[in-house]
């Protein structure tokens, strides 16, 4: 462990550059350094002529090179990264093959490194009174119609607003706002703003509620944990509405009190507005807040506000957990079987919430995951008591589960003779809800208008050039686009693209379509949609939730944003449009998530005192899933699947990893599979098992082809050692890249 050197004789380092030769590199401590050197210091060293930024992992005696040249200087006194963050650092190099460098970006985002930004903005106004500006915007448009279309943006917002703002709202470059400046018809003043203050604004005052029984003894096991200072990782599983915050709620509160600190884990940025809404109102101190939606200069305002311990508690999706705070007690992970935890399409492919474990081990905190559908892996860690199992049956709120009534859509068209979107059943329920003022959710996992654009003709569906992704039309932005890679055609063509006939059809309903087609049926609807169309600004997510939450909408329809973790009070109707969408996809997890997703999205319903109804509709009625899923039985679920796990030799009685090769040449990219697969199998134990290359579900995104193979072994460690020096002295041909995917899902 780290402990600072006063004496700095022949001590050298081994540091990992954030340019040039991606390995541990070793530099001599020059003599005449008189500050004490830490582990997890940045340091300048010479790269052949240069001069490169560093980070300092190891400081040993001895360095097995010959000649090793000194380090430059410190760049700062003081260390970037804890003891704890660099354990976990080495361990996700390890386990997840991935480069150091790589990993190191995790814990320090390039936003903190060498010079801090500017914590300065201008703030823009207008100089002149608002009845003068038309005229004068009249004026300008001819000639200069980017200064008009600035000072536009002012006649909504005459009290001024931010530059940044105000280039992102009008989409231009500084200059016009300049030569209005200098007009004296704008000015600008500097100000100083503290980015994490942007999130703060008043908040209820709510009081800690009295737990029942269920609670009551899952907290008090958690606090024995605390209290006995050892890592221990516990399991909350607590059926939808069993108020699991509440139980987090009351352990931070006793961590804090101790003087330690937090780390909230949520799945979904969308869920991060309710966790602040739902800590701020209990603690008055300061939040820090880490996701990828984060500006860069937020992000660095977070980091220095965590770094210098300013905040000691830390709320965000995955990445929170790479948070450089100190002293940690307690780490939540809310919704923790949820697969947005896991990275999927970057090196290191991590699982945050197996981080979430190893780091609370490594600092000797308490780790919390909580959830109602448990992955089968943790369920299966708590049953063998490697996890404290802490279960809540009954809901917090109220004593009554929502009525889940299973849909046949199948006979419901064979009754309507065409495509039927709603059930009768669900139309009457929505009408009722109407009726009383209470609130509807409506779940559909497709975003857009219609998903499919199909010529009836050559019957090939319009696909992206880029993508192998059949590409969506929106309607409002009148546009097709592919999914993956944003690439659009605005507007769609008429003609198919392909046999050059008219006979064009739109076809599949996404989340766009159910907004208008509901509001054909009933006109007077307030309807509010959430996916990730309408949640592309900055601030949108907190808008939406805020305006459904205080009722100024019917009906909430989305993507899986609204599956998760949400608390309304006033929805008692829950309408699951497209149940079996999961179910067609042969991957052994595919019932797991289905059923994760159908009880989470049901779970949303009749969670205050009101009675709550869900509908599922599908057209696989027959399906075992759907009477598990309709008496809330986790655990014969559990049963049956780990049975199946069992027999055909699954995780967790295997581990899974998956070697993804991309590439420009769809044939290079197989040989290129066929050739690493070959190499592994070579250097590998016979208890390793290695399916064949085959192409990935979408052999081309974004230009590039996708072969992969899975490989089976019974741990992972000594396997993905392996592979790592197997990898380090293979030399890819350029513009071709691998991606391991350690424990891949
Ligand atoms: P979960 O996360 O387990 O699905 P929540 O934490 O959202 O459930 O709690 C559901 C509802 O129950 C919330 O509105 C919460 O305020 C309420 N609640 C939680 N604990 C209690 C309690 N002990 N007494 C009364 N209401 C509670
Ligand atoms: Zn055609
Ligand atoms: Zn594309």
């Amino acid at each position: 462990m780290s402990t600072p050197s006063t004496q700095l004789e022949n001590k050298y380092v081994s540091v990992v550059l954030d340019k040039g030769i991606d390995k541990l590199l070793d530099y001599k401590l020059p003599k005449d350094l008189n500050t004490p050197v830490s582990e997890g210091m940045r340091v300048v060293v010479p790269l052949r002529s240069r001069y490169v930024s560093a980070t300092i992992l190891e400081i040993k005696e001895t360095s097995k090179f010959e000649k090793v040249l000194p380090i430059i200087k410190l760049e700062k006194e003081t260390p970037f990264l804890k003891p704890d963050q660099i354990r976990l650092a080495k361990w996700i190099s390890e386990y997840y093959c991935a480069s150091l460098r790589k990993v190191l970006k995790l814990f320090i985002p390039s936003s903190v490194k060498g010079k801090a930004t500017e914590k300065h903005q201008y703030f823009i106004s207008l100089t002149l009174p608002l009845s003068k500006l038309k005229s004068i915007c009249a004026d300008l448009r001819q000639k200069h119609p980017s200064q008009a279309k600035i000072l536009d943006v002012f006649l909504k917002h005459p009290k001024g607003l931010l530059l940044s703002e105000l280039l992102q709202l009008t989409n231009t470059s500084k200059s016009p706002i300049d030569s209005l400046i200098k007009k004296q018809i704008l000015t600008q003043k500097k100000i100083h703003i503290d980015r994490t203050e942007l999130l703060d604004h008043e908040f209820f005052i709510s009081h800690a509620k009295k737990l029942n029984d269920e609670q009551k003894s899952a907290l008090d096991k958690i606090k024995q944990s605390i209290d006995s200072r050892t890592s221990q990782t516990h399991l909350i599983h607590g059926v939808t509405g069993s108020g699991k915050t509440e139980i987090y709620l009351q352990a931070i509160d006793y961590v804090r009190k101790l003087g330690k600190s937090v780390i909230f884990m949520v799945p979904e940025v969308a869920l991060t507005t309710q966790t602040i809404e739902r800590l701020k109102s209990r603690f008055t101190e300061k939040i820090a807040i880490l996701h990828h939606r984060l500006s860069h200069g937020e992000r660095h305002d977070m980091w220095q506000n965590i770094y210098q311990k300013k905040v000691s508690i830390v709320i965000g999706a995955r990445s929170a957990i790479f948070a450089p705070l100190e002293n940690i007690g307690l780490i939540i992970v809310d919704e923790e079987h949820d697969s947005s935890y896991k990275q999927t399409e970057e090196s290191p492919c991590y699982h945050a919430r197996d981080l979430a474990v190893l780091r609370g081990h490594f600092s000797n905190a308490v780790t919390v995951l909580g959830s109602a559908t448990p992955s089968i892996e943790s369920y299966t860690h708590a049953l063998s008591n490697k996890y404290v199992l802490n279960s809540l049956t009954k809901r917090a709120a109220t004593n009554h589960f929502p009525d889940i009534h299973i849909v046949d859509m199948k006979r419901e068209m064979e009754k309507t003779k065409k495509f039927t979107l709603f059930s009768q059943q669900l139309l009457n329920g929505i009408k009722k809800r109407l009726d009383k003022g209470e609130q509807t959710l409506l779940f559909l996992n497709k975003r857009g208008y219609h998903s499919v654009i199909l010529c009836k003709s050559c019957e090939k569906p319009l696909s992206c050039p880029h993508c192998d992704v059949s590409m969506t039309y929106h309607k409002k932005a009148n546009l097709a686009m592919c999914h993956y890679c944003s690439y659009s055609i605005c507007p769609p063509p008429r003609k198919c693209p392909y046999c050059h006939s008219d006979t064009v059809e739109y076809k599949g309903v996404g989340t766009e379509k159910v907004q208008s087609m509901l509001k054909a049926i009933f006109p007077e609807i307030r309807t509010l949609r959430m996916d990730a169309d309408t949640t592309r600004h900055k601030g949108s997510h907190t808008q939406i939730f805020n305006q459904f939450r205080s009722g100024k909408a019917d009906v909430l329809i989305g993507t899986q944003m609204i599956a998760k973790g949400f608390d309304f009070p006033d929805v008692t109707l829950v309408g699951i449009l497209n149940s079996d969408q999961g179910l067609y996809i042969t991957d052994f997890r595919a019932e797991e998530l289905c059923f994760q997703l159908l009880t989470q999205v049901s779970g949303r319903s009749g969670r205050s005192s009101l009675k709550g109804e869900v509908f599922i509709q599908t057209n696989l009625i027959d399906h075992p899933l759907f009477s598990f899923v309709q008496t809330s039985d986790y655990q014969g679920f559990y049963k049956k699947e780990i049975s199946l796990r069992k027999l055909f030799h699954y995780p967790p009685y295997t581990r899974i990893s998956k070697f993804i090769i991309k590439g420009p040449s769809q044939e290079k990219t197989r040989d290129l599979a066929r050739s690493l697969r070959a190499l592994i199998i070579k250097n590998t134990p016979p208890n390793t098992l290695i399916l064949p290359e085959i192409p990935d579900f979408r052999i081309k995104l974004q230009d590039e082809y996708r072969y992969y193979f899975l490989v089976k072994t019974p741990s992972i460690l000594p396997f993905s050692k392996t592979v790592k020096k197997l990898f380090e002295s293979f030399v890819l041909p350029s513009h071709y890249k691998i991606l391991i995917d350690i424990d891949s899902i």
